[in-house]
């Protein structure tokens, strides 16, 4: 049955830029509904159940921040928290803030058209019902549109298949059983040392050789989250204002490498590495933007690789080579390169033999056949974009949202695009987002975003949009600011390269959280400077 309601503004998608959007403009006093196609709240937390699933971002710095009751009402056990945990925090925030009675759950938004005479946008959703609302803020994430791979005969398979993004919620028991895993991004590096404990046998499927830190995980000591507690809102205000958006997990070092010797070069390297996580990357200020400092660290990370597997082929197998440090998204895991010294765990080289197909009990390559009672799908993701063009966003004179990005996403600021009025994107293309802690960037887009409709409301407006010329010029910025670096080289989600036909363009933001927050503040500041208010 068809139903309809009105809202001063909608949210879509219940992660943490949903949870915090539906605060956030709730507290300002207007009427929010939010729709969310999961049966719970956390976004990517809710769908990642996946042995292994955890932050890598240190949870210190992966939390909400905005509301210190948050941080003193709860306790994290890991420096990096597992699934589960980050899982329950979020329900913990969403009772906390009252925001359940707000939600609605199973039910997926299908469309989103601007009414230009109502200016507003009515949303259609899967079960039929019909939801105006003068403002649509898509909280639908940056990596949420799972990816399965377009492999001959995938959908025969008789045994267990699942994508680490779409993991069954009573969990998979991979006990006596011949398990493959596909794809070594991120949540192949995560699962595959834990399920190479639960399988009988594990054959690891590689494309591409991904660079991966090691974690160093540990249980939270109580001393250290006691001092967290303590001055977290203000080590929080300063990570506002760095390049990503962090004050716990990582120093930048703001030094060229070419400044010191070699000694010392090695010894930053090594003292970053024996840290664990991201720190490495911020090891000198030039490293993502010098060839020669970035083969530096590549090297040093290959050499870690070497140090740790015991077959000489497989560690060659298992060293990046085909792109530059960190120009993929970089890992962080626990035991990964160790786990192929076990003697239950096989890779398969997919360069030299690339899988042919699937068959009802086996995945087929060039050269063999291997049985298997469960696949694995570590394939990632239509990052930034898929969510998004998964809807039917048609915004001024009914053009879509699929053809308006046709040659790639267009923005203002990675929040708003033109001819979309009153549409709002958190962590979209054209913002740092994916490049940063995800929750400090999230956070200042819904504030953003939050005082931007107030000072509509406050100034008798009713819509605001992107100018064509203003969002041009900072397609060109993002363009400018990726080109300075290396990362643009690499075959990654970044630039859209693991989907099939997908523009090539470089997605996020890669000027840093801190002077994109000034930026976005000066345009606001400037009475929004680069958006028409009508
Ligand atoms: P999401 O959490 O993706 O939530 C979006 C929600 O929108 C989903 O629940 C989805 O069901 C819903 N939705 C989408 N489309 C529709 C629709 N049409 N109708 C209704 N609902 C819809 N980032 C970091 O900074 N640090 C980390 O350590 C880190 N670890 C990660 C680990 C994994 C396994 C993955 C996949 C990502 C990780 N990320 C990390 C990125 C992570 O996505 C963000 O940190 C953050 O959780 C995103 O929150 P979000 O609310 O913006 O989006
Ligand atoms: P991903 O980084 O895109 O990795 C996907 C993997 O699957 C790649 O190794 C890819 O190979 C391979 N692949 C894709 N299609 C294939 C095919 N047809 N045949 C063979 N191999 C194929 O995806 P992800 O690992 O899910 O991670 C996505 C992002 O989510 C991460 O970069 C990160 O931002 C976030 N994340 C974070 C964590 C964390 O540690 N907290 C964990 C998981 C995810 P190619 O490289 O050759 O394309």
């Amino acid at each position: 049955m068809e139903r309809s309601s009105t809202y001063d503004v909608v949210v879509v998608g219940a992660g943490f830029s949903g949870i915090y959007g539906l605060h956030s403009l709730r507290e300002r006093g207007f009427r929010v509904r939010l729709i969310e196609a999961a049966s719970g709240v956390g976004g990517t937390w809710y769908w990642n159940r996946y042995p292994g699933a955890r932050c890598d971002v240190e949870t210190t710095d992966y939390q909400f921040g905005f509301d210190e009751r948050i941080v003193q009402g709860w306790t994290w056990s890991q420096r990096y928290a597992p699934q589960a945990e980050i899982l329950t925090y979020l329900n913990y925030v969403t009772d906390l803030l009252d925001l359940r009675r707000d939600m609605q759950f199973d039910t997926r938004v299908e469309s989103a058209t601007f009414d230009e005479d109502a200016t507003r946008w009515e949303l259609v959703t899967d079960t039929g019902e019909r939801i105006a609302a003068q403002h649509c803020v898509m909280a639908t994430g940056s990596l949420s549109a799972a990816r399965a791979p377009d492999i001959p005969g995938l959908a025969s398979f008789a045994g267990g298949c699942h994508h680490t993004g779409r993991w069954p919620h009573d969990g998979v028991d991979f006990a006596g059983q011949r398990v493959a895993v596909i794809g070594t991004g991120s949540s192949g590096i995560q699962s595959i040392p834990v399920i190479a404990q639960q399988a009988r046998e594990l054959t690891v499927f590689q494309r591409t050789a991904n660079f991966s830190v090691p974690a160093h995980d540990r249980p939270r000591d109580p001393a250290d989250e006691a001092r967290m507690k303590r001055t977290f809102m203000q080590d929080r205000e300063a990570a506002k204002w760095t390049t990503q958006g962090v004050f716990a997990s990582w120093v930048a070092n703001d030094v060229s490498a070419l400044d010191v010797d070699d000694h010392a070069r090695q010894a930053e390297f090594s003292r970053r590495w024996a840290h664990g996580g991201f720190g490495f990357f911020e090891s000198f200020n030039d490293l993502i933007t010098d060839r020669d400092v970035n083969d530096q660290a590549a090297e040093f990370a290959r050499a870690r690789v070497r140090d740790v597997v015991d077959d000489p082929t497989v560690a060659e197998l298992l060293c990046p080579q085909d792109h530059p440090f960190a120009s993929k998204r970089l890992c962080v895991d626990t035991d990964y390169h160790a786990t192929f010294n076990r003697p239950n765990v096989a890779l398969v080289d997919l360069r030299a033999t690339p899988i042919v197909a699937i068959t009802p009990h086996s995945v087929r390559t060039t050269a063999a056949e291997f049985a298997v009672d469960s696949i694995v799908l570590a394939t990632g993701y239509d990052a930034m974009t898929g969510a998004l063009l998964a809807i039917d966003i048609r915004g001024r004179n009914g053009v879509g949202l699929a053809e308006k990005w046709s040659a790639g996403p267009v923005t203002y600021l990675g929040i708003q695009t033109a001819g979309f009025p009153n549409l709002f994107l958190i962590t979209a293309p054209g913002s740092p987002s994916v490049l940063s802690n995800m929750i400090s960037s999230i956070e200042q887009h819904v504030e953003w975003t939050t005082d931007c409709i107030t000072y509509l409301r406050q100034h008798g407006q009713r819509t605001i949009e992107a100018e064509s010329d203003a969002e041009r010029a900072w397609v060109a910025h993002v363009d400018e600011r990726a080109s300075e670096t290396l990362m643009p080289e690499a075959d990654s989600w970044y630039v859209g390269a693991n989907i099939p036909g997908k523009p090539r363009f470089f997605m996020p933001y890669t000027g840093g959280v801190g002077s994109y927050r000034r930026r976005a503040e000066q345009i606001a500041a400037d009475g929004y400077a680069g958006f028409v208010l009508a």
